[in-house]
């Protein structure tokens, strides 16, 4: 008789996912995980209003890289906050018309610390 037969430490390893053992296991590869982004809180985004041309102005945010942030939906809950349009240039939102502290509060709610 081995020495751990019947304990927990003689089951051979099995998937957690089917059970069955890992030789068996037809279980499809995980999906990678989600890059790692930056938290909120330790990204600084830098408010400022621009004139355009036409006598338009915008609010812009920047300093938050797109490899840390959901831009798209970053720019889709300022839009609402701020009940108007806006667009992504690059790696900057823009919200049309002057909007510093909506924009401000929206960024601080999701955490973030803001500038400008
Ligand atoms: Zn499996």
């Amino acid at each position: 008789m081995r020495l751990f037969a019947g304990t927990q430490w003689d089951q051979p390893p099995r998937c957690e996912r089917c059970e069955r053992l890992e030789s068996e296991c037809k279980c499809p590869p995980l999906p990678p995980p989600p890059p790692q982004r930056v938290a909120p809180a330790k990204q600084t985004a830098r408010l400022a209003i621009e004139h355009r041309k036409a006598g338009r102005s915008v609010t812009v945010v920047r300093g938050l890289p797109p490899g840390d942030n959901d831009l798209p939906a970053l720019l889709t809950r300022l839009k609402a906050a701020c009940g108007a349009g806006g667009t992504i240039k690059d790696e900057t939102i823009e919200i049309q018309g002057q909007h510093l502290d909506r924009v401000r509060s929206s960024l601080a709610e999701l955490g973030y610390k803001t500038k400008g």
